[in-house]
């Protein structure tokens, strides 16, 4: 490129002049989030007019077991406690996602050109899963059948379906303070979850040819409204959940009448469903010390192996739940145990198929209970009276009172042997403390899932953690120690945490790890648990049963510890920097005592601990004139320039005579100052931990607050005061801050360790026709299953936690 000399000039001249905009770290937050007004206060509460709507559902519906098909009716009762008049009301229609034409089918990408011709491996290729899922969502009749929208008296409502939504126009608008009653008739075809994916379907297991069905986002639900979005109706496209309001249910489900229902809400006619024995078992499991089994393995196994064509309804309700899901099989086995602490009174209970013993058994309902009681600790007193946990094949999902749950053993396929491996355990019991918590984020504190997913899944694997970390000693969490973000915080391909549910990349990393790790963070290395606790606790009580938005959370964390963390979301939340400080130099500083006695000794022991120049080594050997001729020395070959004289003493007490006997104190007292080089190469400001090392073999730590950055964000010098000599510093000595690049946290710098792998040379031989042509003969065997690629899988993956 040719660049006129002047014109050259001109540009180092303008940028020689304009002042480089300063990085302010600390700048505060609020010109970035909404304007505080009486819905929500600037304290992160609710504020004075705080307000929401509500849904009641009226609920009649039937599966048919043969044709795998569900069809209901409901009425909806829509209060508006808005101050808005409502022209049309919006609902949304999430089984359209299984339309063959759906935009969550129609965006789907492919990797590139190329990347399928290159795949070497399982991981990178495309998967006989991935092409199954393709071609039968071409062929499956997925999506609502809409009979009838209608009001209670049988009149015909106009209504619009644009995609996962639809449109309800009023006749009559809604005025704020009033309510509507309209009815939708509606039915489905459910989808086999093991090929088309999604977050509820059926399982068929072919060896007793019986199915197994978790149901969800069943019926049409009402979209949210509310001050900060309006109708949040955003197309369900895949990755961006629910977002719903709170209501009462009223479900009546009517399935075949040898099926096990487990549900949200309560059970209103057992003696119509369940044989006295059953009752039986259940109070019993009220009080009991461990599981009750209601429904045992053999019964179980017995009712696999014929087929009612008789029907019975359980009825349930539920109140104040944002939504409902259940679960239905004759292959339940069933157990339930009690659990009761504070305002909480909850029988906890698991549904699984013989499949997921002996784990399930053992494990799934102490998980639930061991959820509650930490959840309880650190959010909000569970208040509903079950908390359930299903087996089937939904990888992990969360609804009110109630969560689908994938981990199973495996079972050989020639041998029958069944095992699991230690990541089956701990996935199970962490994907259950996971979708349980989940009743806390977000089936109570109500966040907008469709707009933030972290809101839900950050804030839930944070206290996930927590709970895994209490179940026992070094439980193993894959999210929220520092140094497992790591990894995470040096790719290339990221967004920020504040980013729309639709355009995360990198998913489980990017909306469940990094949050859950901030988080862990703030609580440990920022505010310390004290502080955090209470502003977290304090947060969900704000807002449990409302819907809280980023700025509530940002502004209560705040308020409720007194602490100014503005810089902490900004960096955290707002950017993908990282943290990656630097110790670059350090210099120590003796005090000058200014006593010629003690300064002259000092300098000639700095001199005589310089290194001898390789001449003056060399020329101790050759033979020197002053040697044979003593009479040539005088003086100053007696004497160095570090002899103390008189001059020296008289300038010394010249010196010290006006001087103050605290500034005398400050001569003497032997402290030594390092001054210490930082810099911030990743970008996070984060606070210093500071391991100082002393001579005598003392180690202590300093923590320096993050502010230290606030007028220079790049470098820093930061003076350190020891007792006695400093032998070794380091920053952040136990991995508390996901620093990036520890290589530069060290002085003197650290070696790094490792192990050489040796391979032998590959001297595999060429083809060899002849060869191949004459091996024998062996039985096809087959290969190992994979799962399949889809948005919803993501999700089940990110949920427990294996992405
Ligand atoms: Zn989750």
């Amino acid at each position: 490129m040719r660049v006129t000399l002047s014109l050259l000039a001109l540009c180092l001249a303008s940028s020689a002049l304009a002042a480089e905009q300063f990085d302010d770290k600390f700048r505060q937050l609020d010109e970035l989030l909404p304007t505080p007004n009486t819905y929500r206060t600037a304290s992160g509460a609710p504020g004075h007019a705080y307000w929401q709507q509500r849904a009641d559902y009226r609920i009649k519906a039937k599966l048919d077991e043969a044709k795998r098909q569900i069809s209901g009716s409901e009425e909806i009762t829509y209060h508006n406690n808005s101050p808005d008049t409502l022209d049309y009301l919006w609902v949304q229609l999430d089984q359209n996602i299984y339309k063959k034409d759906s935009d969550a089918r129609m965006m789907m990408t492919a990797p590139s050109q190329d990347a399928w011709a290159k795949a070497k491996t399982a991981e990178e290729g495309y998967k006989y899963e991935g092409l199954r899922n393709v071609l039968t969502g071409r062929d499956f009749d997925g999506g609502y059948k809409i009979a009838a929208v209608k009001s209670p008296s049988g009149q015909p409502l106009r209504y619009i379906i644009n995609r996962t939504m639809m449109r309800i126009d009023l006749p009559v608008p809604l005025k704020p303070g009033e309510k509507l009653s309209f009815d939708i008739e509606w039915s489905y075809n459910i989808n086999e979850q093991l090929v088309l994916g999604g977050r509820s379907g059926y399982e068929h297991f072919e060896e007793d040819k019986n199915d197994l069905f978790e149901i969800a986002q069943w019926y049409p639900r009402m979209a949210a409204y509310y001050d900060v979005m309006g109708w949040q109706h955003k197309q369900f496209l895949g990755s961006g959940e629910f977002t719903l309001e709170f209501g009462d249910f009223d479900v009546e489900l009517t399935v075949p009448a040898d099926h096990i229902v487990g549900s949200t809400g309560e059970l209103q006619n057992p003696d119509q469903v369940l044989t006295a024995a059953q009752r039986d078992r259940l109070a019993k499991a009220r009080t009991a010390k461990e599981p009750v089994l209601i429904v045992t393995q053999q019964e179980a196994a017995d009712a696999e192996k014929k087929v009612s064509t008789a029907t019975k309804t359980w009825h349930y309700k539920a109140k104040n739940v944002r939504d409902f899901a259940w679960a239905s099989s004759r292959k339940f086995i069933w157990d339930a145990q009690g659990f009761k602490k504070d305002s909480t009174n909850v029988l906890a209970m698991s549904y699984y198929p013989k499949e997921a013993n002996p784990l399930w058994g053992k494990y799934s309902t102490q998980a639930v209970i061991h959820t509650i009681n930490e959840y309880n600790k650190f959010a909000l007193d569970y208040p509903y009276p079950v908390a359930i946990s299903v087996n089937g094949p939904v990888g992990g999902m969360e609804y009110p009172m109630l969560s689908f749950n994938g981990q199973r053993p495996t079972k050989d396929k020639k041998t029958g042997e069944i095992t699991y491996s230690k990541r089956n355990k701990y996935g199970l019991i962490g994907v259950i403390i996971h979708e349980v918590g989940h009743n806390y984020f977000p089936m109570i504190v109500n966040s907008d899932e469709r707009q933030w997913t972290w809101m839900d899944e950050g804030l839930n694997t944070f206290v996930q953690y927590l709970a895994e970390q209490a179940w026992e000693e070094h439980f193993p969490s894959t999210r929220g120690e520092p140094r497992y973000i790591v990894d995470y915080m040096r790719s290339k391909n990221q967004v920020p945490i504040m980013t729309n549910s639709e355009s995360i990349l990198q998913f489980g990393n990017n909306a469940y790890a990094k949050p859950a790790t901030a988080l862990n963070i703030l609580r440990e290395t920022i505010l310390g648990r004290e502080l955090f606790d209470h502003a977290f606790r304090t947060y969900a009580q704000r807002w449990k049963f409302k819907r809280p938005t980023p700025a509530d959370f940002f502004r209560t964390m705040e308020d409720a510890s007194g602490t100014d963390l503005d810089w902490f979301w900004r960096g955290w939340f707002y950017t993908t920097d990282a943290v990656d400080i630097s110790l670059d130099g350090i210099t120590e500083y003796g005090i000058g005592t200014k006593d010629p006695e003690v300064e002259k000794a000092w300098q000639k022991q700095q001199h005589d601990a310089l290194p001898e120049s390789i001449s003056d080594q060399r020329n101790h050997l050759i033979p020197h004139n002053l040697d044979n001729k003593p009479e040539l020395k005088d003086f100053y070959n007696e004497h160095d320039d570090y002899t103390v004289t008189n001059a020296d003493r008289n300038k010394y007490a010249e010196a010290v005579k006006d001087l103050e006997p605290w500034e005398k104190d400050l001569l003497k007292q032997g402290k030594h100052l390092y001054l210490v080089d930082f810099s911030n190469v990743g970008g996070l400001v984060m606070p210093l931990i500071l391991q100082i090392e002393l001579k005598s073999g003392k180690k202590y730590i300093e923590r320096i607050p993050a502010e230290v950055w606030r007028y220079s964000p790049r470098k820093i010098t930061k003076l350190l005061v020891t007792d006695e000599e400093m032998v070794g510093l380091t920053q952040d000595p136990f991995l508390e801050t996901a620093d990036v690049d520890v290589s530069n946290n060290a002085w003197p710098r650290k070696m790094t360790t490792s192990r050489l792998e040796l391979f032998k040379q590959d001297r595999s031989r060429a083809p060899d026709l002849m060869k191949d042509f004459n091996a024998p003969l062996k039985g096809a065997e087959k290969d190992g299953k994979e799962s399949a690629k889809d948005p919803a899988k993501d999700k089940a993956a990110a949920e427990t936690g294996t992405k």
